[in-house]
């Protein structure tokens, strides 16, 4: 047929762009409409039958080749990725309680997770309750007649506490509560959440998994039990992660056993030279055997991150630690974590029960890919301004 250019040009290179589609990495696809073969496909799709992406908020090439990965890299029964790792457990928080039930939440959990416990689901008739971080078994005494979820963190925002996840766990399995864990601080790789027991596995992909600071992007990953619950609440309010987000993610995924060995091993080596500093009080890193929990940290999980914090042992205002803080070269002052270069955050944290590090300020340091010898010299030279 003759078409007018107007027609043709809507119509044109699509056939040719379907040419080279074998490469390693998925296409990012723009997309919405995604066109049927026929219409016997269509109606099966109509019908929910069709065994293909029917539309984009489904989720396209590079949001399926990354959230497949993900599902086997967390033995799941599915995996979903979201526009942040807040956005991830808020998500999964809402799709598994309704107004008139009870949370039980860790508290040494993410701030953000608070918030969101504290101001939106007590708008809709859920009620949050902190239970000590060092709770195991003992849970079961915090379970009421409508506790529906337990939210878990290990280790702990911050604060590096290590919780014993298969003994809560298996409680909740026997109140048929549903285990929701924010697994970020050591990726599938350190901590099989779902082996451990927990039907729900969250990760801020923002972090190590993409691990190059940037990009937002969370997972959401569940066992048989939870995750039709999960998909289906995801379908209903069209939740999905923007493709370019999820190609990079991918991307990052592929190194990450590589660059957490490194990570790891950087960061045990900063740890034990800060433990040797006279200023210094405790290092908060579970590996450490000086750390209260490392028979827990060394019976469950399979390696440590780059992640963890110390305290010093005189309190100083805050306009003293600025002199160790600013004089830093090696690391950023700035929030999140998981990428290659080095970052450094202080702050004092409050928690509902009572809590050892209470209004005492608490440096977090991330290891990034940087040689460990020369950020060991920064921090002594920084902390020796103090
Ligand atoms: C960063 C972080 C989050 C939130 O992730 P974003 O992708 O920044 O929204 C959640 N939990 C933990 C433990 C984190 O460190």
């Amino acid at each position: 047929m003759n078409y007018d250019i107007a027609t043709t040009l809507i119509n044109s290179g699509r056939k040719e762009a379907l040419l080279a589609t074998e490469t390693i990495n998925p296409p990012v696809h723009r997309a919405s409409t995604v066109l049927f073969d026929s219409y016997s496909d269509m109606l099966k799709a109509n019908k929910g039958e069709l065994d293909k992406v029917a539309y984009g908020t489904e989720g396209l090439a590079a949001q399926k080749a990354f959230e497949e990965s993900m599902r086997v890299l967390e033995g799941a029964e599915g995996c979903i990725a979201f526009q942040s790792g807040i956005n991830a457990i808020d998500m999964a928080l809402l799709a598994f309680l309704k107004s008139g039930d009870h949370i039980l939440v860790c508290d040494n959990v993410y701030g953000p997770t608070r918030n969101f416990c504290n101001t939106v689901l007590s708008r809709f008739g859920v009620e949050t309750d902190y239970f000590p971080s060092s709770t195991g078994s003992e849970i079961k005494n915090w379970i009421k007649d409508n506790t529906r979820v337990v939210f878990v963190e290990s280790p702990g925002s911050n604060t590096f506490e290590i919780q014993d996840i298969p003994a809560i766990a298996s409680v909740c399995a026997d109140y048929e509560i549903t285990l929701i864990m924010d697994n970020t601080w050591a990726t599938p790789l350190f901590f099989k959440a779902l082996d451990n027991g927990v039907d729900v596995s969250i990760h801020s992909a923002s972090k190590y998994i993409s691990g190059h600071s940037d990009i937002l992007l969370g997972t959401v990953s569940a066992n048989k039990k939870s995750w039709k619950t999960i998909r289906n609440f995801c379908e209903t309010l069209e939740l999905f992660a923007p493709a370019e987000d999820c190609y990079q993610a991918l991307r990052g995924l592929r190194t990450l056993p590589v660059r957490l060995k490194q990570h790891e091993r950087s960061a045990l080596r900063v740890a034990q030279a800060l433990e040797e500093l006279d200023c210094v009080a405790e290092v908060l890193h579970p590996a450490l055997e000086s750390h209260p929990e490392h028979e827990l940290w060394k019976r469950d999980f399979k390696g440590s991150s780059g992640l963890f914090a110390f305290v010093l042992n005189r309190d100083l205002e805050d306009r003293d630690h600025s002199k160790f803080m600013d004089n830093l070269e090696l690391f950023g002052l700035g929030y999140s974590w998981g990428g290659f270069k080095s970052l450094i955050t202080g702050g004092r944290f409050n928690r509902s029960n009572s809590f050892r590090y209470n209004g005492r300020t608490i440096f977090r340091v991330y290891i990034g890919l940087e040689d460990a010898d020369d950020l060991i010299m920064d921090l002594k030279q920084g902390l020796a301004r103090l």
